[in-house]
Order: structure tokens, then sequence, then C-alpha cells
């Protein structure tokens, strides 16, 4: 089967390699179709020095694909079904595991594509309880944007920060993907969404997903722009993944109580902050990483109902490199996926 495998910093090879064997007990071969670009893989393919990980690594950290064989004690999913592919080695037996919050795992192997290899092959076997069954009416392009980008938002939004109908709510990077699936998840119940873009064309296409208000950071300090909107109110919740560039303006847009999810840091990882501020604002903060299982079939009936992920380019998959570079320059408007 065909594999692409990362040897070193910025090294990705097309290659051969042999199949897996046929699934063991409890395990499902799938014949991967699309994958999902994500940051973790442009960390991934730059280099991280801290990260425990052997060379070669297949890439891909999320995907989907149809189930092709299946081994003795499978009973949820059969062959010919379409699944999304879960991207950790979660162990299955802690309490988390079992309560399928497999991202909170106390025993966890590894994130595919990541530290362990992933998905970016022909096929992949799979233990039955990290693939979910897609909805017929759903492609395989959408359903591999459900384990890390929809699902990371939907669990941000309405597990973490408990996202209300009718509340507000600061989109930071409304043209990313997981900024574009949060424009469209807090519209759909009915929320007032401000969002900031580094670009008026992507302003325009924000609007054009149902935001309210968008603000060009690179014109206007996002932090004045959203006090003045709300009236020196603030949000309710803010939608962080920007990092240090960010987190200070975002505690400043929130009201009082106000709630801050985030679940990434591009642009650095430290900062400093005002604990005065914190506790006498009472604001809530929270940190995200990842989703539940059922966050992805949450993801997945979304879409199957029309609220399906905003799409900017299908790369072949000898073209991945090109698809983390387009990533990376950050002219990006959506999801970046992979076809095989
Ligand atoms: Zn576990």
């Amino acid at each position: 089967m065909r594999a692409l495998r990362l040897h070193g910093d910025r090294d990705l090879r097309l290659e051969e390699m042999e199949n897996p064997p046929h699934p063991g007990p409890g395990e499902v071969q799938v014949r991967v179709h699309a994958v999902g670009l994500n940051h973790i893989d442009v960390w991934g393919f730059r280099g991280m020095a801290f990260a425990k990980r052997k060379m070669p690594l297949v890439v891909g950290a999320e995907a989907a694909g149809a189930v092709v064989a299946i081994g003795e004690d499978v009973t949820h999913v059969d062959v010919g079904d379409k699944v999304a592919l879960y991207g950790a080695r979660t162990c299955g037996i802690c309490r988390a595991c079992v309560e399928g919050r497999d991202n909170l795992c106390e025993n966890v192997g590894g994130i595919m594509g990541f530290h362990v290899d992933g998905f970016a092959c022909d096929f992949v076997n799979m233990p039955q309880r990290l693939v979910v069954k897609v909805p017929d009416e759903v492609s395989f392009e959408d359903a591999a944007c459900a384990p890390i980008a929809f699902g990371t938002v939907q669990h941000m939004l309405f597990d973490n920060a408990r996202l209300e109908p009718g509340e507000s709510v600061l989109v930071h990077a409304g043209g990313s993907g997981i900024g574009t699936a949060a424009i469209k998840m807090a519209k759909a119940i009915g929320c007032t969404v401000y969002t900031t873009v580094g670009d008026d064309e992507k302003g325009e296409k924000a609007k054009a997903l149902g935001a309210d208000h968008v603000i060009n950071y690179r014109n206007e300090r996002f932090e004045g722009e959203v006090r003045r909107l709300t009236k020196r109110k603030g949000v309710d919740v803010v939608f962080e993944h920007v990092g240090a560039d960010t987190w200070n303006g975002s505690l400043l847009c929130l009201k009082r109580g106000g709630r801050l999810v985030t679940c990434g840091s591009t642009s650095g990882v430290s900062t400093t902050m005002n604990l005065m501020q914190l506790f006498q604002q009472q604001y809530r903060i929270f940190g995200s990483f990842g989703c539940s299982m059922r966050n992805i079939r949450e993801s997945l009936d979304k879409m199957a109902s029309g609220l399906t992920p905003v799409i900017d380019t299908v790369f072949p998959l000898e073209h991945f490199a090109q698809g983390l570079e387009r990533l990376e320059s950050r002219k990006v408007f959506g999801k970046i996926l992979v076809r095989f």
C-alpha cells in the first residue's frame, strides 16, 4: 500500500509499505479515503524537539474511510460502512475511556500522525471503539473533518463553554478550519457572532457564513472593536486558539462572568495575566483538547442535517506537503483535505 511518511523535519516521502495484517479481535480494517489537515500536522512537519516519536512516521491525524475487513467480536460496524477515525491511541480501559471521554484518557499511547503512525496510508487497522459510523448522506471529505476540527469545536463550545442560544461569542481567526466551524455552529443555535480575520476578503467570506460582525485585526484592535460593538458590555464567550498575541485582549472582550475556551496557541505559548482581573471579573477559563467519542457523533449528525464543513482545498495524496504549506501560510479559508 501507499503511505506518506515523515523522515525528518519537512521531509515527507510517498512510499510503498506492507499492508496491515487481517484485523485482530475487536479490530477493523479501514480503507482511508480522506485525511483532514490540522495545525498539529504543521507542528509535526516542522519538527518538535520535545515530542517523543520514532521516524519514519506515517502522518495524518484526522480521517474517514470505509471498513474493508473486520476481526472477531466486532459488533458495531460492518464491511462497507463509512467511518470516521479517532486519532489518538487511547487505552479503552481507564474510567475516562469507558465513559467515552477518550480525550481524558489516563494512559494515552500517543496522537496518531504525530507520536505514532497515522492515517495517510491506504489501509489502517483500528480498534472498533475508535471508529464512528458516518451517516450515508455525509461525504468522506466532510466526515474527515469530524474527529478533530468539528469534534474539537463541539467540545469547546458546548461541553466546556456551555454556549447557549442567544448568547454572544467572539471567534478568533474566523477563516481557520475550526474558526469556520465555530461560526457555523454558533449561528445555528442563534448566537451573535463576532469574528476576527486578517484580510477583508476573508471578512466577506466570514460574513457569508453568518458572522454578524467581522473585525480585521490588522486594521483595528479587536478588543476595542468588540467593546465598542457590545456597548462596553463584552461577550459571553471567547473562542481562543491564537494564544499569546490575543490572550489579554480576549479577556478584555469578556463580560463579567464570561467564559473563555482555548484549544491552541499558534502565536506563542506563554503570556502574563492580571489575576485581579480574573477573579474580580469572575472569568471562567477552559483548556480544551480533542473531543469525546460523543462529540464526533454529534458532529456527524450536524453534517447530516446540513451544517457541513467549509472546505478550502482538496489535494491529492502526493501533494500533502503542499497542503501543509498552504495551512502554514494562513491564506486558507476553511479546511484543507487530502483525498486518496
Ligand atoms: Zn484510557
